[in-house]
């Protein structure tokens, strides 16, 4: 921890107040802090671009939510990996190991990192705590406004749809949450069905069932039209967030 991370987008959360009364009252927002690596804080957009792409898609749940920014950077032995996303990241948010006063019960932990978000395991999220790869990419996304609610196929999509995917995690979503529609030709997968949607059959199986949580179908793996990646929670992921 060293560097103060870039504070554009949204603001930042102060040291003290927001988790130094013990825990947070019921109708006090669920407060996602959004960490970056100390390599991921080198691409100047990165933190204004998360923030503002997790905050367009929790818009709808209005004051349930509410996306701010550590004030500091995050030192890490590597940028990607299982050992560092989902075992050294948690422990020391667990731990408290993260700087500030950070209860790792009462708010999600979010850590923006610059690992390849093509490899295995691109990201991270369990309730709580999640982490994800593919900072020079989500740097290079257009602002929320100027990219439609599903993007083509790109290698910094995939990345922004991740950062939606893991935080929804870390929001107690589930892949159950998620949806594919299909109209006009394209295929369109919401940030909690991502990618699955297209893995191989007996992959897909392993992540996706047939219906979504809200009993919704999802399209056949033989469903042909444009892949989309969706950058919007669908409705039955929202309807399981606070609100
Ligand atoms: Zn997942």
């Amino acid at each position: 921890m060293n560097r103060r991370a870039f504070l554009a987008g949204c603001g930042a959360v102060a040291s003290l107040g927001v988790f130094g009364r013990g825990g947070l009252a019921s109708d006090d927002p669920l407060r996602i802090r959004v960490w970056l690596s100390d390599r991921a804080a080198e691409y100047d957009k990165v933190g204004s671009r998360a923030c503002e792409h997790l905050d367009s898609a929790l818009a709808p749940v209005g004051d349930g939510v509410q996306v701010t920014m550590a004030e500091e950077t995050v030192t890490l032995p590597a940028e990607g990996g299982r050992q560092v996303l989902a075992r050294h990241w948690p422990r020391r948010v667990l731990e408290g190991a993260v700087g500030g006063d950070v209860n790792p019960t009462t708010g999600v932990n979010l850590l923006v990192t610059d690992g390849d978000p093509t490899e295995q395991p691109a990201g991270y999220g369990r309730r709580y705590v999640a982490a994800s790869t593919g900072a020079r990419y989500i740097a290079e996304m257009d602002l929320p406004e100027e990219a439609p609610g599903d993007l083509r196929y790109s290698v910094a999509g995939v990345a922004t749809q991740l950062l939606l995917h893991e935080c929804g995690h870390a929001l107690g979503l589930t892949h159950a949450h998620g949806r594919a529609t299909v109209s006009d030709g394209r295929v369109v997968a919401s940030p909690m069905v991502g990618s699955y949607l297209w893995r191989p059959a007996e992959v897909r199986r392993q992540y996706l069932d047939e219906t979504n949580a809200c009993g919704d179908p999802l399209p056949p793996p033989t469903a042909e039209g444009e892949r989309r990646l969706g950058l919007r929670y669908s409705p039955c992921a929202l309807g399981a967030l606070p609100s």
